[in-house]
C-alpha cells in the first residue's frame, strides 16, 4: 500500500471521532500525493505524514464564569498549536456552541498551510471555546473573555502564539482578551493578540483584509482567465467580518452582489446588497437579517438555507464549514456560476469540490483566498515590533502584493505537477513544501 493510503487509513481509524480534521486532512494527502509518491521511501522513513497530522501541543482548560443572574457557567477552552517550523503559531479563537477538537484541529492545520503560502513567519494555530456570545451581555462577554485568558495567557506570547479572531470574536472580544493578558503580564504586549481596536496598537485595514483579500485573489483568478468582476452577479453566504468585507470590495470593484446569509436565514436582494445596511444592522445592532429585509422593501428574506440557488456568475462562501454541499455544487453549475472562492475555511465539502472542480468551475480553496486576514495580522505584529502604524494605504498595497503571490505561487505549483487550474493541489502543495523544509532543517520535530 501506498505511503499516503496506509497513512491516510491509520489517521481516520484513530481519529475516527474527529470528522472534520479527517476531511481536512484527507483533502490534504490526496493533493500531496505526487509530491510525496515521488520520493515515498524518503517521507515514509521521517514519519512526515504522522508528524504534520500531529499538533505540537493541544491545550484543554475549563472557563468558569458567572452570569448576570449570579449563577455559574462553564465552558471548554482550547488551544491547538498545530505547527511552529516558520514562526510563532498564528491563528484565530472561535466562540461558538458547535467549537470541538475536531473542528479546531482541521482549522489549525488549514492554518498551517495558509500562514505559510503568505510568505511571512507565521506558524499555525487555532483555539477557541463552546462559548456562544449570541445574546449575552457585555458583561457576560467580558466575564467570560476574562476567565478563557486566565488559563490562555500561559501559553502566548508575541514569540510563542499569537491568537486573533475568528467566528464570534470581534474587536469587543479582542478588547477583553487584550485588558485580562495586560493585567495578568503586567505588560503592553501589543504582538500578542492581532485584531486590536486601533487605539492600542490595530492595524488599519485589519477588520477588512479577509474580505478584500478574498475580492484580490478572486480579480487575479478572473483576470488570468480572462474575465473581470465589473457586472458579474455575485451571491455572498454569511454576513459576519468576512462576508461583510468582501460585498463590500465585490460592489467597489464592479460586481453586484445580490445574497448574504446568516444561520436563521437568507437575503435575496435583487438590486444588490446595501453593504451599509449590513454594517448597521449586523455591526452595531448584532440584529438578525429579518431587520435587512424591513429597511429594504424589494428584498427578500427567507429562513433556512438557500444562497447557492440563486443564478449568479461567481459564488463567495463565507460563513462556516461544510456550507456548500454536493446539491449546492450541482445548482451552481446548473446555473451557470464559473468560479468559487472560499471566503470562509472548508465552506465546500470534498465532494461538492470535486464536482465544481470536473464540471469546469474555477475553484479557489479558503487556505488560498482567505489568507488576506491572517497575512495582515502578521502585518499588525510588524507593527507591533516597529511600535509604529503603517497608512491603510501601505497595509492595503501589501495586501495586495501578498495575496497576487499566493495566486502566482499556487498557480506555479499546480502547473509544475501537471495539475494546471487545479488550485486546490496548488495550494496544498505550495504551502506544504515550506513547511516541510523548515521541519527537515529543525530535525526530529
Ligand atoms: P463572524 O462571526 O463575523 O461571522 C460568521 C457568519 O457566518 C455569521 O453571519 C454567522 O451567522 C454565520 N454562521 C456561523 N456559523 C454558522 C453556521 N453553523 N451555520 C450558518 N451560518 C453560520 O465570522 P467571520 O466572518 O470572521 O468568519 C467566517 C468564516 O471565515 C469562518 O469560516 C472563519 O473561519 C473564516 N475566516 C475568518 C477570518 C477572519 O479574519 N475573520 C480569516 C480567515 C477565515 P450568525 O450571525 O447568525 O451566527
Amino acid at each position: 500500500m501506498s505511503y499516503v493510503d496506509e497513512a491516510g487509513k491509520k489517521i481516520r481509524e484513530k481519529y475516527a471521532s474527529e470528522p472534520e480534521f479527517i476531511q481536512a486532512v484527507d483533502e490534504v494527502l490526496e493533493s500531496l500525493r505526487p509530491v510525496i509518491e515521488a520520493d515515498e521511501e524518503k517521507y515514509r522513513k521521517e514519519a512526515l505524514i504522522e508528524r504534520i497530522t500531529t499538533p505540537e501541543r493541544v491545550i484543554i482548560f475549563r472557563v468558569p464564569w458567572v452570569d448576570d443572574k449570579g449563577n455559574v457557567q462553564v465552558n471548554t477552552g482550547y488551544r491547538v498549536q498545530f505547527n511552529g517550523a516558520i514562526g510563532p503559531f498564528k491563528g484565530g479563537l472561535r466562540f461558538h456552541p458547535s467549537v470541538n477538537l475536531s473542528i479546531l484541529k482541521f482549522l489549525g492545520f488549514e492554518q498551517v498551510f495558509k500562514n505559510s503560502l503568505t510568505g511571512l513567519p507565521i506558524g499555525g494555530a487555532k483555539g477557541g471555546s463552546d462559548f456562544d456570545p449570541k445574546g449575552k451581555s457585555d458583561r457576560e462577554v467580558m466575564a467570560f473573555c476574562q476567565s478563557f485568558m486566565s488559563e490562555l495567557y500561559r501559553h502566548i506570547n508575541h514569540d510563542r502564539d499569537v491568537p486573533a479572531g475568528d467566528i464570534g470574536v470581534g474587536a469587543r472580544e479582542i478588547g477583553y482578551l487584550f485588558g485580562q493578558y495586560r493585567k495578568l503580564t503586567a505588560q503592553f504586549e501589543g504582538g500578542v493578540l492581532t485584531g486590536k481596536g486601533l487605539t492600542y496598537g490595530g492595524s488599519l485595514g485589519r477588520k477588512q483584509a479577509t474580505g478584500y483579500g478574498l475580492l484580490y485573489m478572486t480579480d487575479e483568478l478572473l483576470k488570468d482567465h480572462g474575465k473581470d468582476i465589473a457586472g458579474k452577479r455575485i451571491v455572498v453566504s454569511g454576513a459576519g467580518n468576512v462576508a461583510i468585507y468582501a460585498i463590500e470590495k465585490a460592489t467597489e470593484l464592479g460586481g453586484k452582489v445580490i445574497t448574504c446569509s446568516d444561520s436563521t436565514g437568507w437575503i435575496y436582494d435583487p438590486e444588490g446588497i446595501d453593504v451599509e445596511l449590513l454594517k448597521e444592522v449586523k455591526e452595531v445592532h448584532r440584529a438578525r437579517l429579518t431587520e435587512y429585509a424591513q429597511k429594504r422593501p424589494n428584498a427578500e428574506y427567507h429562513e433556512g438555507k438557500g444562497v447557492f440557488t440563486v443564478p449568479c456568475d461567481i459564488a463567495l462562501p463565507c460563513a462556516t464549514q461544510n456550507e456548500l454541499l454536493i446539491d449546492d455544487a450541482k445548482a451552481l453549475t446548473e446555473n451557470g456560476c464559473f468560479a468559487v472562492c472560499e471566503g470562509a475555511n472548508m465552506p465546500t465539502s470534498l465532494e461538492a469540490t470535486e464536482y465544481l472542480q470536473n464540471h469546469g468551475v474555477l475553484f479557489v480553496p479558503g487556505k488560498a483566498a482567505n489568507a488576506g486576514g491572517v497575512a495582515v495580522s502578521a502585518l499588525e505584529m510588524s507593527q507591533n515590533s516597529e511600535r509604529l502604524s503603517w497608512s491603510v494605504e501601505e497595509v492595503d498595497g501589501k495586501l495586495q502584493g501578498i495575496m497576487k503571490n499566493i495566486y502566482k505561487n499556487i498557480s506555479a505549483a499546480a502547473k509544475k505537477y501537471n495539475l494546471e487550474g487545479n488550485y486546490v493541489a496548488g495550494a496544498n502543495i505550495a504551502g506544504f513544501l515550506k513547511v516541510y523544509e523548515a521541519m527537515s532543517a529543525q530535525g526530529v520535530i
